[in-house]
């Protein structure tokens, strides 16, 4: 790691996945390194995501990790008095242990027990890494284990790549912010010590690479649907007012959490749905076709027949156009009476239209629920809704534009 800026990051990256342990490969780095766009042409073509990922990391790392790892090579060069740290891996049957000062990237401040036990993880944390993973779209190379520390670690012994955590940690942080995302965002963090190739020796680490780690935590947390306060709650609950020689004040940290939030919020993924907004729903207007279809339509629905009883979904609304007169909607659910009238639609993303020029109802609370449009109809909205295809009349002209009839705001969890 400590010679090549960019291309040695990436070989670091595809080293800490295609390789179980954590030696640095520099012969293949010489190799895959020379044209980048080899790597992605060969090398990565199998492994789309991991393609994916190391955009990633080159966006939100820039790759300035040269200076900082020579800097960080030499201070291990000149403090040699490191002892020797031995690590026994716990079994179906004992615990095991790590003899030794282990150091490396703590939470929220460097570790410096000298001997530990180490236990299973528990199949919470593990499937909590498992989604993280997923959506940094990296294969896990290192070693999870619970331990008494108090604390979370990222660190490497003998070249392989752990991860500690206590889980009485992880379980304060979830029940003082009444959900999971706090013990989320620390594993994230952790896990981005490993993925952003940070040099981990057993003198800790340096406020830069903290707020890298924190960065990934943000970016990734908001690809797994948290909102911004949820993303923040841990740092937020651990974090210290003033600052160490390794870790930032809890200000900066929230600083570079919300930094990779906004990133990518601000950014399309495949596959990615938006938080919730932070609103109340009860507060929001329910829409009916009044208020979302032009009333010439209206009137030309005699019978009642198009948007009269809509046929439920349930979607989230990924996209909206500028004008809002487009929304794209994630279909989660589709009613029996929608099944059957048209087909079975679930999990797919539609575009669906909101007539703008609608006609805003009889009455004052249809007229303002009209105008309120730009507070309902956002990127990460759950909601309840209906749609009709065409204009009543309007012959197959408008056959396959969709158009929304129906819409009210419902809560994240309640589909
Ligand atoms: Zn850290």
């Amino acid at each position: 790691m400590a010679d090549g800026g960019l291309c040695s990051f990436i070989s670091y990256l595809v080293n800490l996945v295609l390789f179980d342990n954590g030696s640095a490969s520099n012969a293949i780095s010489a190799q895959i390194c020379k044209p980048l766009g080899l790597i992605f042409s060969n090398k990565l073509q199998m492994k789309r995501q991991l393609l994916q990922t190391l955009t990633l990391f080159v966006i939100l790392t820039s790759c300035n990790n040269n200076d900082k790892t020579s800097k960080n090579n030499k201070q291990t060069d000149n403090q040699t008095t490191e002892t020797q740290v031995s690590v026994r891996e716990p079994n179906n049957t004992e615990n095991g242990s790590i003899k030794g000062n282990f150091g490396g990237c703590g939470y929220n401040y460097t570790p410096s027990e000298n001997a530990i036990d180490l236990y299973e993880p528990r199949p919470r944390e593990l499937s909590q890494i498992n989604s993280i993973l997923k959506f940094s779209g990296l294969a896990s190379n290192f070693k999870i284990y619970s331990a008494s520390i108090d604390n979370a670690v990222a660190t490497i012994i003998d070249n392989k790549r752990y991860i500690l955590y206590d889980p009485k940690l992880l379980s304060y942080t979830d029940i003082k912010s009444g959900n999971y995302w706090s013990s989320m965002s620390i594993l994230a963090h952790e896990i981005g010590h490993h993925l952003s190739g940070h040099t981990i020796t057993n003198k800790g680490s340096n406020p830069k690479d903290e707020l890298e780690a924190d960065k990934y935590s943000g970016f990734i947390l908001y690809k797994l649907g948290a909102t911004l306060s949820d993303a923040t709650n841990a740092i937020r609950t651990l974090g210290n007012d003033v600052g160490s020689t390794t870790h930032p004040p809890k200000s900066e940290r929230i600083k570079a959490i919300t930094q990779g939030w906004n990133e990518a919020n601000q950014t399309r993924y495949n596959g990615a749905i938006p938080p919730p907004p932070n609103d109340n729903v009860e507060n929001l207007c329910e829409y009916t076709s009044t208020m979302l279809i032009d009333k010439e339509y209206i009137i030309a629905d005699e019978d009642n027949s198009m948007y009269g009883n809509p046929d439920i979904l349930y979607g989230i609304i990924t996209e909206v156009d500028k004008d809002i007169t487009r929304l794209k909607i994630h279909i989660v659910k589709s009613s029996q009476s929608f099944n059957e009238g048209f087909r079975k639609i679930d999990g797919e993303d539609w575009d669906v239209t909101i007539d703008n020029n609608n006609w805003g109802g009889n009455s004052e609370m249809d007229h303002s629920c009209s105008l309120n449009f730009s507070s309902f109809f956002v990127p990460g909205r759950r909601m309840k809704f209906g749609m009709v295809e065409g204009y009543p009349g309007c012959g197959t002209s408008e056959a396959g534009h969709w158009h929304l009839t129906y819409a009210k705001a419902i809560d994240g969890n309640k589909f």
